[in-house]
């Protein structure tokens, strides 16, 4: 079934009008709005009453074909048509016309919305009788003058807005475009080619003049200019006028005359004069944009729909008039043109208005406001008692003195800084990043005075420096004495020789030992050290290390054994003074009493990991220096074979001769070699041992503070008689007095005492006979196990 009209089959059949009239009403469309479609009968004489039929409400329009008339004697030819349009404009004037397609599209343009009139027909139909009139007869001028005398009209009516008007006028012939108010004289095609620009503003026609006219007079003068124009061309290039479109546009651009509105809008009015409708066929771009299937418009295929790109469809308001004779004989063409129209019906459109902004007025209307609320700010400011705050950006001087408190509240000497406003909270934060960095530099370049800095991660300085011996491999200034500056009273291998005597025991045989004695433990990290006790042990010089080492090298040879830690002997200590001890000074004690069985494998383990450490050390600088001899001697025979290139080589049967020279140099490099894989293996296996053996350093140093801070506790914090209570037999329950509780006693020691004897003896004394009934048996067991746990980690 054909889509575009409906058929009526038969004289009597029902009469089917196929256009949706579902869509006309647009609410489903929100603010779509479909193209406008009028269809204008040329007056005749010879009007087809019996074939051309209008309904009454002057928006239909029935067309009927007489039967034999074309089609001979075969009989299921469809005859009857039925286009419903928006108007039906019959005998009408000049005037009406204007009313009824053009008026509101006008209107609208001055509040922003584009808006296009196309005249649609076959030739001498009366296209541009109805688009431009008679020139002659001011009461037969057409849509043009007219719409022009509107704009000029509504202007007028608005003295609120500066509107500007102007004018451009395009004809397009073969694809080419002319520009019909060009004021230089007409002369060939080629003069002024223009094209077709699209940017986001719109589609505007590069090389097409646009003529400002501030009253209607002018606009008249180029409207007939334009028409002079069109009328010369045709001659002059014997065109034939039926084959071109006329563009004539009205470009709308309002300002609001209050200034401070910058919003203003633009539009466009399109009056559009096409070619012949007989000439453009089913083929014209503009049919695409009646296929209401199609998604794509060809919009660039031809120069028409590409120059009317931002007014067709799309957002703006758009009408279709249709002209039509009103003769029998032009009946084909008048159906296919009606066909077109209610194709053309279906197409919606979107109007919007072209709103844009005025930069300039922004800007002062932005001033404006920042003024007012700067008087707005400085009002509230008086109103809360606040002296006079500046709120302008910061000059040179203010920001100096932000800078300068900043650096006198780091140095301690300003105890705050003021906050005085936004941006001034703002600026100091932006000097303490300036302070901070100048600091950072400055230590910088300190350290820079005093050492060379290598980046860490800059491996190809760090090697140069371990090829110069500057460091062994880990980084370490070569000679430099333990990096853990953990001491202990231990001195860095170097000052003492006599300790390599040790290293003839093998590596494993010696872990192994100190691993027996070490007892299985597992291993702590070295966050838990008592940094109290670390910081102290600290030793800055070698000297004092020796000192302290001596005192316990005389005490452990001295005494024939190492002193016991078992509790019968523990009884012999001195009585315990009033006060404990600083940390420190019971340290020392410690090590010689309970705590120097594990010392003096802490003190082995690392002079181990000290002797492995010199060990790596050395054999780094000796794979250096046979790196670099390695280097020389490649050079040397590099040299010795360039010469023998030179000198000219002897073969003999294949074999090449080389003097003595080089082979010793061969011979060399290859022992070279040798001994550089050896040393590196070496190496290899040093590492694996420093590896392993700074763990087990790790785990004595851990271990050795761990039983001081217990011994500590037990020396001088815990009663006597709560340690009687505690031993085997004793009266307290082990499990009442959690371990940790015990360890913990340090900080506050008298308040946590007070705390556990409420703990331990809710009912004070006089309860311990109680439990001590309670429990008796399991308690004993209990008991045991734990102290005999206790007892064997004291003894290790
Ligand atoms: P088109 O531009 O479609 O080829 P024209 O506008 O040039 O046709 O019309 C052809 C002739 O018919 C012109 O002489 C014109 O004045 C005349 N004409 C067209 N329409 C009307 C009309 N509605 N009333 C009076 N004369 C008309
Ligand atoms: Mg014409």
């Amino acid at each position: 079934m054909d889509e575009e009209a409906a058929p009526k089959r038969g004289k009597n059949g029902p009469k089917f009008h196929c256009l949706p009239h579902s869509t006309q009403g647009s609410a489903r469309m929100g603010t779509r709005k479909k193209v406008h479609t009028f269809v204008r009968v040329k007056p005749t004489d010879d009007f087809a009453h019996e074939m051309i039929k209008y309904g009454d409400d002057n928006k239909s329009i029935d067309i009927h074909l007489k039967k034999d008339t074309r089609r001979g004697v075969v009989n299921n030819q469809q005859t009857d048509w039925s286009f419903k349009l928006d108007g039906v404009l019959h005998n009408a004037s000049q005037d009406l016309v204007y009313e009824t397609v053009a008026k509101d599209v006008v209107a609208q343009a001055l509040d922003g919305y584009n808006g296009t009139i196309m005249c649609y027909g076959q030739t001498g139909a009366g296209k541009t009788y109805t688009m431009t009139g008679t020139t002659e007869n001011y009461k037969h001028r057409g849509i043009l003058p007219r719409a022009l005398q509107q704009v000029f009209r509504m202007i007028e009516e608005r003295p609120t807005h500066a509107i500007t008007v102007r004018v451009s006028y395009l004809e397009i012939y073969n694809e080419s475009l002319f520009d019909l108010l060009s004021t230089l004289p007409y002369v060939g095609p080629s003069v002024t080619p223009m094209t077709i620009v699209e940017n986001p503003q719109g589609v505007f026609i590069k090389g097409l003049s646009v003529h400002l006219t501030s009253q209607e007079e002018d606009a008249f003068s180029l409207l007939f200019e334009g028409e002079t124009n069109r009328i010369i061309a045709s001659h002059t290039m014997n065109k034939n006028s039926s084959r071109s479109h006329c563009i004539f546009t009205i470009y709308v651009e309002a300002h609001s005359r209050t200034l401070s509105d910058e919003k203003y809008i633009t539009s466009k009015i399109n009056l559009v004069d096409l070619a012949g409708s007989e000439r453009l066929g089913k083929s014209g771009a503009i049919i695409a944009l009646g296929d209401q299937k199609r998604e794509h418009i060809p919009f660039r295929q031809c120069k028409l729909t590409h120059a009317l790109k931002d007014s067709l469809g799309g957002n703006c308001n758009m009408v279709l008039l249709t002209n039509i004779y009103g003769e029998a004989a032009q009946l084909e063409e008048t159906l296919s043109s009606l066909r077109f129209a209610s194709r053309m019906k279906l197409v919606t459109t979107e109007p919007a208005i072209n709103e844009k902004y005025d930069a300039e007025r922004m800007v002062k209307n932005l001033e404006k406001e920042l003024a007012l609320l700067k008087q707005e700010l400085a009002i509230h400011d008086s109103l809360a008692n606040r002296t006079l705050v500046n709120y302008d950006p910061m000059d040179e001087i203010q920001i100096a003195e932000i800078n300068s408190q900043v650096r006198r509240y780091l140095e301690g000497t300003l105890d705050e800084i003021d906050i005085i406003n936004l941006r001034q909270i703002q600026e100091v934060f932006n000097q303490f990043r300036v302070v901070l960095s100048q600091q950072e530099q400055e230590v910088e370049s300190a350290l820079r005075r005093k050492y060379t800095l290598i980046d860490k991660n800059d491996f190809a300085a760090i090697s140069a420096v371990q090829k110069a011996g500057l460091v062994d491999v880990d980084g370490h200034l070569v000679g430099e004495p333990d990096g853990q500056g953990f001491g202990l009273g231990v001195t860095p291998f170097s000052a003492k020789p006599g300790k390599k005597s040790k290293s003839k025991k093998t590596f494993k045989e010696q872990l192994s030992s100190s691993a027996r004695k070490e007892g299985a433990s597992s291993p702590v990290s070295g966050k838990e050290l008592d940094v109290s006790t670390s910081k102290t042990q600290l030793t800055p010089s070698s000297k004092e290390g020796d000192v302290k080492d001596m005192t316990i090298r005389e005490r452990e040879t001295s005494s024939l054994e190492p002193l016991p830690s078992d509790s019968p002997k523990e009884e012999l200590r001195p009585p315990r003074p009033s006060t404990p001890p600083p940390k420190p000074v019971a340290f020392e004690d410690f090590k010689n009493e309970r705590g120097s069985e594990i010392n003096r494998i802490f003190k082995d383990n690392k002079s181990i990991l000290n002797e492995r450490r010199k060990r790596a050390s050395e054999t780094t600088q000796r794979i250096n220096a046979i790196k670099r001899e390695m280097d020389v001697t490649k050079e040397a025979l590099n040299f010795q074979k360039s010469l023998r290139e030179k000198l000219g080589e002897y073969e003999n049967k294949g074999l090449m001769i080389i003097d003595e020279e080089e082979f010793l140099l061969i011979l060399k490099l290859k022992d070279l070699k040798k001994q550089y894989r050896t040393e590196y293996q070496d190496l290899r296996d040093l590492r694996a041992e420093i590896q392993y053996c700074q763990h087990l350093v790790d785990q004595c140093r851990h271990r050795l503070l761990t039983e001081f801070d217990i011994w500590y506790n037990e020396s001088f914090f815990i009663p006597e008689d709560l340690q009687v209570a505690l031993k085997p037999g004793g009266s307290i329950r082990p499990g009442m007095v959690p371990v940790s509780r015990i360890m913990s006693l340090g900080e506050d020691a008298q308040d946590k005492f007070s705390q556990l004897q409420q703990v331990v003896l809710p009912e004070g004394p006089d309860s311990v006979a109680f439990y001590n009934a309670k429990v008796k048996t399991e308690q004993k067991h209990n008991y045991l196990k734990t102290m005999m746990g206790l007892q064997q980690a004291h003894r290790k």
